[in-house]
């Protein structure tokens, strides 16, 4: 039977896709999203779908709507977006779980949060698993993203404790693929976009500093397949790809592949930057038999693709 799906966050990177793929699966769905950092060319070309609709809204006000199940992804992700208005982003996380949460209480319907590595913090133990609580300077530039997030995953489980709403709770690792938004300072994104016109590539530290990155497709078929798992399967789960790179490597693989000829120049670190991360996915394998297929290599071919296409040269 089709379901209908609201998806928050969902003219965003990862919103979009998930929009497409819920779509595909025979679904209606209901995106909503205050357009802070998404955008309606993601998901133009679903506009024209009987089943598909799309609300302005923001969620940290509260909203009436009938669903079966949520996909709470509204959040700003990348460090200068988070860290424009960090009041703001404190407030989508957790003001923006409150509000789902109490929807999902109302139509008894499933709910999965868009957590992340960033609820490790600077890790002091390598790679992470679930387990592990993680090191948050609460009071740093990073704070109002993972404190904000680490509040919703408390909300979530106790919402799940106190009112039994079905909940999910996947902790996301880096992401990239298409529908990144080209500026929005993320590493790859960066990257590619200084590689394509030829300009500086912008290394903050020495470089030696580590992410693990997941192609969008992999991170989606994840995202599904939890929503789809038992109800006794709350998470948290990771979801994220376990091969690591430093950052001069990821430089180094994009200038390869857009055959650039930019230098790579050196700039400070910014605060409370994570030295490494690295994903333990054995859960995700074990609950719902996931693990990402995309190399690197491959992902970054579609990802500078998709950049050529969308930016100015
Ligand atoms: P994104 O910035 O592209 O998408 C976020 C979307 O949320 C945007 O469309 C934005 O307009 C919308 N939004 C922001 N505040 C809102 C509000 N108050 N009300 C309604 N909509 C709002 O980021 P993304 O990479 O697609 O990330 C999606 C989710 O996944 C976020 O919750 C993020 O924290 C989480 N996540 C992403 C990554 C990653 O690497 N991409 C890693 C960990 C976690
Ligand atoms: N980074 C960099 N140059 C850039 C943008 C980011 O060296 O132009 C570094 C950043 O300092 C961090 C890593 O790349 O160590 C990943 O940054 P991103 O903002 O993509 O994600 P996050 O830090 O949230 O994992």
């Amino acid at each position: 039977m089709k379901k209908r799906v609201l998806i928050t966050g969902g003219a965003g990177f990862l919103g979009s896709h998930l929009c497409e793929r819920v779509l595909t699966e025979g679904n209606e769905v209901i995106c909503l999203d205050n357009f802070f950092t998404g955008n309606k060319q993601n998901i133009e070309h679903l506009l024209s779908n009987n089943y598909f609709e799309l609300i302005r809204h923001d969620v940290t006000f509260p909203i009436s709507l009938e669903v079966d199940e949520i996909y709470n992804l509204a959040c700003p992700a990348s460090p200068p977006h988070y860290q424009f208005d960090p009041v703001q982003t404190t407030k989508t996380s957790v003001m923006g779980a409150i509000n789902m949460l109490d929807l999902a209480k109302r139509c008894k319907a499933k709910i999965l949060q868009a957590s992340t590595s960033e609820v490790y913090g600077d890790p002091e133990i390598h790679p992470q698993p679930e387990s592990y609580r993680g090191s948050v300077n609460t009071t740093g530039i990073r704070a109002c993203y993972d404190e904000g997030k680490r509040c919703a995953e408390t909300l979530f489980f106790d919402y799940y404790r106190q009112h039994e709403v079905r909940i999910k709770v996947m902790r996301i690792f880096n992401t990239y693929g298409p529908n990144m938004d080209p500026y929005d300072g993320r590493v790859v994104s960066n990257f590619i976009v200084q590689a394509l016109k030829g300009e500086d590539i912008t290394m903050y530290g020495d470089g030696k500093q580590s992410r693990s990155f997941c192609y969008v497709d992999d991170l989606i078929d994840g995202m599904m397949r939890l929503m789809a798992s038992d109800d006794n399967f709350t998470g948290p789960v990771n979801i994220g790809n376990p091969r690591e790179f430093t950052m001069l490597e990821l430089a180094q693989e994009i200038i390869s592949l857009t055959g650039s000829q930019s230098r790579i120049t050196f700039q400070p670190l910014p605060q409370d930057d994570p030295l490494q991360r690295q994903p333990i996915i054995d859960l995700a394998y074990k609950e719902l038999g996931w693990k990402p297929h995309i190399e690197l290599k491959e992902g970054l071919e579609e990802t500078i693709k998709y950049f050529q296409k969308v930016i100015e040269i």
